[in-house]
């Protein structure tokens, strides 16, 4: 069948990676760069959540257990080194905590796609559903806070803050949902995230007091390290909090709304049709 996908991110990137897997030909189109939504600002941290059976927290415990296969099956379709862009934290306090390099896991996944004769078109953004529906046998909408123009969507967003800093840590921290994590690069650690939630999109300057909040609760764990980079994302969220996985139409389908955790989320995402 031909599948048409509107959004790189992660969500998109996973579903069409899926389909094209499965022998469909799918073409995805991404209104930026690949992952110039939320999944770019992400962490790349996957913690399983604790203590809630809420949909989203069983599909993210899904999401987080098939992370493994599906690296280890990247890293031989792309012939990239599995511990280049994956890597399980077996000391950290929860179980099965893994963790995703956010440099590069959306170039491989793309590379992925392609090598499937999947077509990925960056820069072109979809204005309207029937620019696209005559070529397609099922259309995936999975355009985060954009979903919300195509289809109507109740899109919220939770605005999140993330940085990254010089210095060493020898092991994962997490307290209180705010995570310390060694990136991939030798000497710099992530952190976030401090996080609020908002109607439309923040595009403005990050507000001084969440920039303090989030280098003040850093500091506190960890004061020798140095601000190198901080960033404001926005991720594509539902009040209440629950993914938007649903079809309008028998061959119209919308998949957003991963909230804060769409990184962990989305290997457990199933074609929809
Ligand atoms: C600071 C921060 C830290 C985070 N850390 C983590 C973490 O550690 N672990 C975790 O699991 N999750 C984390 N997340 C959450 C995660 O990033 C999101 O849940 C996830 O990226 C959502 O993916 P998505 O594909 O649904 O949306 P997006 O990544 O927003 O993708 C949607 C894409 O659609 C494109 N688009 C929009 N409109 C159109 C259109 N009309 N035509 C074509 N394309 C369009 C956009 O350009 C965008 O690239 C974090 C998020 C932030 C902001």
């Amino acid at each position: 069948m031909n599948i048409t996908l509107i959004g790189g991110g992660i969500a998109g990137l996973i579903l069409a990676y899926k389909a094209v897997s499965a022998g469909h030909a799918i073409t995805l189109y991404e209104a930026g760069t690949i992952a110039s939504g939320a999944s770019g600002k992400a962490l790349g941290v996957l913690v399983p959540v604790t203590g809630l059976n809420r949909p989203i927290d069983l599909l993210q415990r899904e999401g987080i257990s098939r992370w493994p296969a599906l690296a280890q099956q990247l890293a031989d379709e792309t012939h990239t080194p599995l511990a280049s862009f994956w890597r399980a934290w077996p000391s950290a306090p929860v179980p099965g905590t893994q963790q995703l390099n956010i440099a590069t896991i959306f170039s491989i996944l793309a590379q992925a796609i392609r090598a499937k004769s999947g077509i990925i078109h960056e820069n072109q953004p979809i204005q309207n559903l029937d620019e696209v529906r005559p070529n397609a046998d099922h259309v995936i909408v999975s355009a985060g806070y954009g979903t919300k123009a195509l289809v109507n969507a109740p899109i919220t967003i939770s605005t999140g803050i993330a940085a990254r800093f010089t210095g060493h840590i020898e092991d994962l921290i997490a307290q209180d949902n705010l995570f310390l994590c060694p990136d991939f690069i030798e000497n710099e650690v992530l952190a976030g995230s401090v996080n609020w939630s908002l109607k439309e999109p923040h595009t403005g300057p990050i507000p001084p007091e969440k920039q303090d909040e989030l280098l003040r609760r850093v500091h506190a764990l960890a004061p020798h390290l140095q601000l190198k980079d901080i960033w404001l994302g926005n991720r594509p969220a539902q009040t209440p909090r629950t993914p938007l996985i649903t079809s309008p139409e028998p061959n119209l389908h919308v998949v957003t709304a991963l909230g804060k955790i769409g990184m962990g989320v989305s290997p457990a995402l199933e074609l929809p049709f």
